[in-house]
């Protein structure tokens, strides 16, 4: 037969007839002669492949095994087994090959038996190709990724199994320490792990650090031993977490909804801890059929202008009158199928389609409108609106707000941007740089649900935030929770000496406001003022003064006072009765190294002396020292004496020139405990006549 081929003209013009054809497309053509076992592949493929021996212009079954992926090679040499006895009469196989320099490539190979006049197989003529692939694997690890995942789940999905996620836990900075040919290796060597698994039908590299398994696997228990069988092949290595979702016709009509649920079960992996196996329940496919129907309807009602969606508002109230400040738009959603839908179901649904973009503007809008209109009877009234994190994304957030505050004719003051403890804003030059453009125009920023992230003081300080909304958790029973009552008063005692507006979310009782009063807040928001209502209400209570609910508001804002006149309740605020009354607080600290004189004074007493620059403290101790009257400049400094030695002089009274002319002041004041190799004194200080 070998010898007849050679010989035949046509044969020779059959090859001649191929190379032509193969100059026209990228994959390889090839012969095959069966018998003889004898291949002809045409094109540049050796530039590539290390495919024939010794300039030899053919090569053999044996041959090819050189360019076959090791974990590839029996199933191949079992499928050409198959045509050579003459059991089938096509091959179409994807399998791998290996470049001269090392790289694994998937290639598909197809070819159609010809069979002879004796009805033997004599000739296979095919095709090799690698651009068909190259959309379905990733060229790293060599395994299939997440497209081909999809196009081998519609048949997979036929017969039962379980589809495991695998992700390498902090591989980010695994490649940080290590480097990143380190982390790519650890990819490598992971992928053989899997791949060389028996309960390991497929393994596919779906994301950088993602891997899905496809396993027949039939019991939870055989998947968490497959999970534990790689944890502890890879221990010393690196750490995982997994979710696993059964392959199941009867549970998921596609391949897309068995995916999702993978991932959805993967976000519960997450959150749950690290290191862990999560399962797909029930529970979890009745929650993502209602969000999938909820997302269309969503879906729906965006493009139908916003149909279906209200703002509801609840006020809030400011602490020293119980006056309305302003009032926090909150979304509410009627589906036509389900009646009322919470925020907390729909916007997440609304975060993960980035439907929140455009809702999250309708709020902003319809909210400043509405702010616009009450402020013709309550010119100061302010509005906060709720920012998703998402909605930062968009590079043009910042100029649409300013554009709709424009289009309602407001103040930028007038808006609050509520923004969550969780949103880093840190971390990102785009995001600080469209709160900067913000604050440039006033608009104020709230941290929303403060404690339940970060709780980060420095930070609030450092983003300059202008409110802070003290979540609900802390405030819920504040009267019995001696804990919770510290850190609501260590936040707010740090928010006033950084001018930040404090919050108290969820109050719902007298008891728990008779509690947060003693803290000094500056506002509450909660059930026991109002709930979430519409614009409607909102105007029966704060707007219409003819309105029942008007009157029933200021009857029960009295009622508070009364209460609180029969419990005793008196609140003083130190700081604001010493402001008022012009009382200025000081505090010298003398060296005890240097006898360097500081001065340390409070808001009130830079007044008093007409400061309006900053000054270092021992600035501070020569301008007050220096403007004494020459006359008394002996007496203060025998009272600053008497005080060292720890004497308790009473008050004396001496003239100062004030830069606006002089004035009679008095001092008095005790020595301290010492501090730091430190004396220190403090006292008050004020004016009692100008002169
Ligand atoms: P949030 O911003 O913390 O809003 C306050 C939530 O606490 C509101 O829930 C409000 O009804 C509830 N609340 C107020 N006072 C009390 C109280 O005394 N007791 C109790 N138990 N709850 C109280 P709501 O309206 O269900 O909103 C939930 C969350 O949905 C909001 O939490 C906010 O994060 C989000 N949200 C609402 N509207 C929007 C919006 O327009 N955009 C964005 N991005 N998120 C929104
Ligand atoms: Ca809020
Ligand atoms: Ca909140």
């Amino acid at each position: 037969m070998d010898s007849f081929l050679k010989s035949t003209e046509g044969f020779k013009n059959t090859l001649k007839l191929i190379e032509t054809i193969n100059r026209s497309t990228d994959d390889y053509l090839f012969i095959w002669d069966i018998a003889a076992d004898t291949r002809w592949f045409f094109g540049d493929i050796d530039e590539y492949y290390d495919i024939h021996k010794n300039g030899s212009k053919t090569n053999s079954t044996q041959d090819m095994l050189r360019v076959i992926h090791p974990a590839d090679s029996a199933a191949v040499l079992e499928s050409l087994g198959e045509i050579a006895s003459g059991k089938k009469d096509t091959h179409d196989m994807d399998y791998r090959w290996i470049t001269k320099s090392g790289q694994p490539v998937w290639i598909n190979c197809h070819g159609t038996v010809i069979r002879d006049e004796n009805n033997e197989p004599y000739l296979m003529i095919g095709r090799v190709s690698e651009e068909n692939l190259r959309h379905l694997y990733n060229p790293l690890t060599a395994l299939w990724n997440k497209n081909k995942l999809r196009i081998d789940l519609k048949e997979r999905l036929l017969s039962k199994g379980f589809l495991m996620l695998l992700d390498i836990n902090s591989l980010a900075t695994i490649n940080l320490t290590h480097g990143r040919q380190y982390g790519d290796m650890l990819l490598k060597e992971i992928a053989a792990v899997c791949e060389k698994l028996p309960e390991v039908e497929k393994a596919y590299h779906t994301d950088h650090n993602h891997f899905v398994l496809v396993t027949g696997l039939n019991s939870q228990e055989a998947v968490c031993d497959l999970f534990g069988k790689i944890k502890n092949t890879m221990a010393e290595k690196c750490t995982f977490t997994a979710s696993a979702v059964p392959i199941d016709k009867a549970l998921f009509i596609d391949e897309t909804q068995l995916i999702d649920s993978l991932n959805m079960t993967f976000k519960k992996a997450k959150e749950k801890s690290s290191e862990n196996i999560e399962f797909f329940t029930i529970d979890d496919l009745s929650k993502r059929i209602a969000s999938l129907e909820l997302l269309e309807e969503l879906k729906q009602s965006v493009e139908n202008g916003f149909e279906g969606f209200e703002v509801h508002y609840q006020p809030q109230i400011k602490a020293n009158n119980y006056e309305l400040f302003g009032v926090e738009a909150l979304l509410r959603y009627n589906s036509k199928s389900r009646g009322k839908v919470f925020p907390d179901e729909f916007i997440p649904v609304l975060e993960d389609s980035r439907l929140i973009k455009d809702v999250g503007m309708f709020v902003l809008e319809t909210a400043l409108m509405q702010c616009k209109k009450w402020r013709s009877v309550l010119p100061n009234l302010h509005v906060s609106v709720n920012f998703s994190a998402l909605q930062f994304e968009d590079a043009l957030l910042a100029e649409k707000v300013i554009e709709r505050i424009k289009k309602a004719n407001l103040p930028g003051d007038a808006l609050t941007v509520e923004i969550t403890e969780s949103i880093e804003l840190h971390s990102s030059t785009a995001l600080l740089n469209t709160i900067t453009y913000l604050k440039r125009h006033n608009i104020n920023f709230a941290i929303d649900d403060f404690g339940t992230g970060y709780s980060n003081l420095g930070y609030l300080k450092q983003v300059n935030v202008d409110e802070i909304k003290i979540d609900r958790i802390f405030v819920s029973g504040i009267e019995s929770e001696t804990y919770n009552f510290r850190l609501i008063s260590n936040i707010i005692e740090f928010a006033r000496a950084n001018n930040i507006r404090t919050c108290c979310e969820g109050v719902e009782n007298t008891k728990e406001l008779i509690t947060l009063e003693k803290l000094l807040p500056d506002l509450f928001q909660g059930y026991f003022f109002d709930r979430p209502c519409t614009a409607e209400q909102i105007e029966k209570s704060y707007i219409d003064s003819n309105a029942e609910a008007y009157k029933n508001r200021l009857m029960f804002i009295n009622k508070i006072y009364e209460f609180k006149e029969r419990m005793g309740v008196v609140h003083f605020d130190p700081q604001k009765i010493l402001r008022e009354n012009e009382i200025g607080l000081w505090m010298i600290r003398i060296s005890s190294l240097d006898n360097h004189y500081e001065l340390h004074i409070d808001e009130t007493m830079k007044y008093l002396l007409g400061i309006d620059t900053d000054m270092s403290s021992l600035e501070c101790f020569e301008y007050w020292k220096n403007n004494i009257q020459s006359d008394y400049q002996g007496t203060v400094a025998q009272y600053l004496d008497k005080l060292r030695r720890n004497e308790c002089p009473d008050p004396i009274e001496f003239v100062w020139e004030h830069p606006l002319g002089r004035v009679v002041v008095r001092l008095s004041g005790k020595r301290l405990h010492d501090t730091n190799s430190a004396i220190v004194l403090e006292g008050i200080y004020r004016h009692l006549a100008k002169i």
